[in-house]
């Protein structure tokens, strides 16, 4: 662990990552919020109108899709890459979108702010290396069994090629426990503070799997220390294609943005 390690001699400060006007890793909460992917232009600009409305400084919303079931529906691909840039404009949110093969990354960098690696890619040592090499902010999410340690040698990756812009995020990790899709790890976020000098995220969304659940798993992840948020948002869940059943509706994520301020505020941060 030569780059990615926090000097505690040093006192190091977090590294703060910086997309577009955002930056991450300050004393700003950042929450970033869409929907789980890209369905149609109106699906992608009324869900960025009203999370912006709402207080989130950032867009997600997947192009391309890893799905488990190959017959599943796997993303608008070159089509949502392009919707992606016809809502920047619009909207001016910077966007985090997922690069799951490393011969779309010069593609997916013409309109994406930040890359996400998904959890299934977390030990894609080829992506790792080639995100690595670009100057993109990478969003790394927790591979889905994986150990802190794995976690933290898959972001050394991309560190070693020279891009130190690195946020890593907790999605929950498989357990015997059926009842939620995940087991969120709240404990890895402080250890990943200890660890570590890189901003740390929660994504309750995909760490628990049920809409309902969403919200007091995100303010517990504010209150254990999380740099931000990572929320699914649909305007109409039940109509999602993908993630539905843990998609926040609009009205929902404002109740969950009104929680998260007092949180926040007792952790000593306020909303970016
Ligand atoms: C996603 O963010 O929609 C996603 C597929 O996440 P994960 O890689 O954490 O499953
Ligand atoms: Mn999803």
């Amino acid at each position: 662990m030569k780059l990615i390690a926090r000097r505690k001699d040093e006192q190091q400060e977090t590294t703060k990552v910086r997309v577009g006007d955002v930056i991450i890793g300050g004393s700003e909460l950042v929450v970033i919020a869409g929907p789980c992917a890209i369905e149609s232009y109106e699906q992608l600009l009324s869900t960025a109108l009203e999370v912006q409305r709402l207080g989130a400084t950032m867009l997600r919303g997947g192009a391309y899709k890893p799905r488990t079931s190959p017959y599943s529906f796997r993303g608008k691909r070159e089509i949502g890459l392009e919707t992606i840039s016809q809502v920047k404009a619009l909207t001016g949110l910077p966007v985090v979108t997922e690069v799951m093969d490393a011969r779309d990354i010069e593609q997916v960098a013409k309109v994406a702010d930040m890359f996400q690696i998904g959890s299934r890619n977390m030990q894609n040592y080829t992506l790792l290396t080639e995100v690595g090499k670009t100057k993109l902010p990478v969003f790394l999410k927790r591979g889905l069994a994986s150990t802190l340690e794995e976690w933290i040698y898959a972001a050394e990756y991309i560190m070693a090629e020279g891009n130190d812009q690195v946020v890593l995020c907790e999605r929950g990790i498989r357990t015997f426990e059926t009842y939620t899709r995940n087991t969120v790890d709240i404990t890895a976020i402080p250890a990943l503070k200890e660890l570590t000098h890189l901003p740390v995220f929660l994504d309750p969304s995909h760490g628990t799997g049920k809409w309902s659940l969403v919200s007091p798993v995100a303010l517990a992840g504010v209150a254990a220390g999380a740099d931000g948020l990572m929320i699914e948002v649909h305007p109409q869940p039940d109509l999602a294609l993908s993630d539905g059943d843990q998609s926040l509706n609009f009205k929902n994520f404002a109740e969950l943005m009104e929680r998260i301020e007092p949180v926040a505020k007792a952790v000593g941060r306020a909303l970016a």
